[in-house]
């Protein structure tokens, strides 16, 4: 005999039928149950729908940790493979998962990979139409697709909030979760509309966060403005020995570039530069040599970018030079150097530029040529990108002071002269060896010189000619 809570669920389940002409989303999870009514394992998940045969380090306390109903915040170097903690579960709870993701390609890669597999996942976000975003939403209410990627700014427009109060949210899982810090390197404003948007729901759903970069103060922005409650947090390991870290200040940098990607001919490999105008430069420069180089920066068309991409994903060409806009969403296992030929604006870019080497575990170069005119070309960077977001003026002076104290550990890394993982890692938080024996710095030996007389006499000379002209004079001239 049906209880009667049973036969409630029943009627509700004919009303719902009878309204959308669909099943509603707890039976398409049944699509993840097995035949004798029991859930599949997240094991079973893991190997069905994404092929792999064991979790890696994290991965399975973060799962576990979201389907105990815990909120969770899972912070992993790039490449670790943060979003099967979230899919994962995702696909055992009984309703449906939000994801908010700040990269529309992100979102659009993630979601063709997701149906591909045979899950149903969609995303609403700027680049569909408003017919193609209302076919979405009324898709998502009849219960349509398991996971939904939703960007930061739609989630309190009037459409998707009414939308999301008429369906079950097992979880809101928050992807690059720093950007919602504005001590972050990529603060989106948009991303402070998500508590506002949890708080708005009918019943408060799991919360996940997952980012690769978090220094301790980050970390501790995204617990609070998320207001995760008690969450399971996992940090994996930052670091990464199969890299070998160095840093060069040539005079001339041109001629060291060329040198270092000659002799790494067979190899594959990114060049980062600062500018579009450097990565035009620099490639030509390779090709002139004979060396099979392609680029990539955001003034070349879409179809460019593609194409160019796929050269070197495909190993068609070895060498990618690019400015940052290059990687995000890249899965290039074999790539065996990252040469930057300009300093990033921090430690958290440089880290996450330079960790696309190595990511088969193979020994892998990550050097840097470092001059002092790259700190310009970054002020003059971190300028533009505070005008062009919405902030008030408190927050933009606070943001400016932030991210002068990120170059600042940005400059002192090229300068140290102790151990570069070292550095990299305290900057993360990790504990680590005094030495690593492999980066540049514990490979070489260095030699105290006491020249304070000398800086003195540089200095005052310094001095005595901007004197005598009434205006400072360059090095050169000097
Ligand atoms: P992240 O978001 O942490 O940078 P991704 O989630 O994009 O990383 O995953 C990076 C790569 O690792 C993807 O190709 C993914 O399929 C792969 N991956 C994730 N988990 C596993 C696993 N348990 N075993 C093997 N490969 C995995
Ligand atoms: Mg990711």
């Amino acid at each position: 005999m049906k209880t009667a809570s049973a036969r409630i669920a029943a009627n509700k389940r004919q009303d719902f039928i009878k309204e959308y002409g669909v099943v509603p989303i707890s039976e398409l999870h049944r699509f993840f149950i097995k035949k004798k009514g029991v859930l599949m394992t997240k094991e079973e998940v893991l190997k069905k729908y994404f092929g792999y045969d064991s979790f890696r380090a994290g991965q399975e306390t973060l799962v576990n940790g979201i389907l105990s109903g815990r909120d969770t915040l899972g912070i992993m170097p790039t490449g670790a493979g943060k979003s099967l903690c979230y899919q994962i579960p995702a696909l055992l709870m009984p309703g449906i998962t939000l994801v908010i993701s700040p990269l529309i390609s992100l979102m659009k890669d993630q979601v063709t990979a997701l149906n591909q597999a045979g899950i149903h996942a969609a995303y609403l976000n700027s680049s569909l139409t408003q017919g193609q975003y209302q076919t979405a939403l009324r898709n998502l209410i009849q219960g349509r697709y398991k996971i939904v990627y939703v960007a930061p700014e739609r989630l309190l427009t009037e459409s998707f909030l009414w939308a999301a109060s008429q369906i079950e949210i097992s979880m809101v899982s928050v992807d690059e979760a720093h950007c919602i810090s504005q001590w972050g390197q990529d603060f989106r404003p948009s991303y402070r509309k998500i508590t506002e948007f949890v708080a708005r729901l009918p019943r408060r759903p799991v919360l996940s966060a997952f980012t690769a970069t978090a220094t301790a103060e980050v970390q501790a922005d995204i617990l609070t403005q998320l207001e995760l409650r008690d969450p399971v947090k996992v940090m994996t390991g930052f670091n990464r020995p199969n890299l070998y870290f160095a840093v060069q200040q040539p005079k001339r940098k041109q001629p060291v570039l060329t040198a270092l990607v000659e002799a790494r001919r067979d190899r594959s490999g990114i060049v980062y530069c600062a500018t579009r105008s450097g990565v035009e430069k620099i490639c030509d420069l390779l090709c002139q040599r004979g060396i099979p180089a392609t680029r990539y920066h955001a003034g070349l068309s879409e179809e460019e970018r593609q194409r160019n991409q796929d050269d070197f994903q495909f190993d068609r060409k070895t060498v990618m030079v690019a400015t940052n806009a290059f990687g995000m969403g890249i899965d290039k296992s074999n790539v065996s150097f990252v040469i930057h030929y300009n300093m990033p604006k921090s430690l958290e870019a440089y880290y996450q530029e330079a960790g696309r080497a190595g990511r088969d575990g193979e020994a892998a170069e990550c050097i840097l040529l470092y001059g002092p005119g790259d700190v310009a070309t970054a002020q003059f960077f971190l300028q533009q990108a505070g005008e062009n977001e919405d902030l008030s003026p408190e927050e933009r002076a606070e943001v400016q002071a932030r991210d002068a104290r990120r170059l600042e550990a940005m400059v002192n890394y090229c300068k140290t002269t102790h151990c570069l993982r070292g550095h990299l890692l305290d900057y993360f938080g990790q504990a680590h060896d005094p030495t690593c024996g492999n980066c540049g710095n514990c490979r070489s030996q260095f030699v105290q010189v006491d020249i304070t007389r000398q800086a003195q006499m540089i200095l005052s000379c310094v001095k005595r000619v901007q004197g005598k002209l009434g205006y400072y004079v360059g090095a050169d001239l000097l």
